[in-house]
């Protein structure tokens, strides 16, 4: 690439960044209130389901969020059906009240699941200054490779983020980051709403999932969703878990229906991956300015 060239999709990327701060409300996948958990969707880059979905093999990633202790259950489940998936783990939560602890996490990994970050303790970021962000994102991250783990993907606690939180995102060494929500289901009559998710269209860090799976949520709806991707020319289709139980939380997913989904998608033969794997890149190290706790520029 040219100079200049790189320096009109510098620009290109600015305009798109300032877009994404601009837009509030997620084309079709609606808002759920905010409940201590990812269940709500903010910004909207992709605006008017922007990025289409069309590139052909459906991809499927079940991602789980804030280090529930009850997430043991979906371990189980996922090895039963051959099957591995994402935990996007806040450290700091690691050994407190029915969270995870330590051993379970490095369980998971053995098992062969990804191992992402979460922040230290799921804060509401755009709410933060952008060094309070970094100390959450970066010292979360460094946290997690210092037990061994190979953090190379982020979610936004509540899906919440700005331009500033990418930037600190990527600063931080992550190769990618997910939201929340901002996939249509098939109950939505939109026309124009985004059912899968196109990741070389809409970029690594601003990653859309089905609306986090509450209690409620049926086997036919959860397989809903990866049909009508099947239908509608693929991409990705992302599910976010946050308990696994019977009743014990709104957004708890019941054990049978998690286990009815798992095994729906081995008898389908779906694709499941790893979040890290479908968007690719490697490890990378804490880049040294963050390392040191100083500024960490939007490129670094
Ligand atoms: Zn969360």
């Amino acid at each position: 690439m040219t100079l200049s060239a790189s320096r009109r999709a510098a620009s290109l990327l600015v305009v798109a960044l300032t877009a994404a701060v601009l837009a509030v409300v997620t084309a079709c996948g609606g808002t759920v209130p905010g409940h201590g958990n990812d269940a709500g969707t903010t910004t909207s880059p992709g605006g008017q389901g922007g990025a289409s979905a069309g590139h052909g093999r459906t991809v499927v990633s079940l991602t789980f969020d804030d280090a529930w202790a009850t997430q043991t259950v979906a371990a189980d489940l996922l090895r039963a059906h051959h099957l591995v998936g994402t935990f996007y783990i806040n450290s700091g939560f690691l050994g407190r009240p029915k969270r995870l602890t330590r051993t379970q996490v490095e369980a998971l990994a053995r098992a062969g699941n990804e191992i992402g970050g979460h922040t230290l303790t799921h804060p509401r970021l755009p709410t933060l200054s952008r060094a309070a962000q970094r100390h959450q994102i970066c010292d979360d991250r460094r946290a997690l490779l210092a037990m061994g783990f190979r953090p190379r993907s982020f979610a936004y606690p509540y899906g919440m983020y700005d331009r500033t939180t990418i930037a600190v995102v990527r600063g931080c060494g992550y190769d990618s980051a997910r939201r929340s929500g901002g996939l249509a289901g098939p109950a939505d009559r939109c026309t124009q709403c985004l059912r899968a998710e196109d990741v070389r269209a809409t970029g690594p860090y601003e990653l859309r999932t089905t609306p986090a799976v509450r209690r409620s949520m049926t086997l036919d709806a959860l397989t809903s969703y990866v049909r009508q991707a099947r239908e509608r020319g693929g991409g990705l289709v992302a599910f976010q878990f946050h308990n696994v139980c019977d009743g014990c939380d709104e957004w708890g997913v019941r054990p049978d229906v998690l286990d009815g989904f798992f095994g729906w998608l081995e008898a389908q033969g779906v694709t499941v991956r790893r979040f890290g794997d479908v968007v690719g890149g490697s490890l990378r190290p804490m880049p040294r300015a963050a390392a040191r706790g100083m500024a960490v520029s939007a490129g670094a």
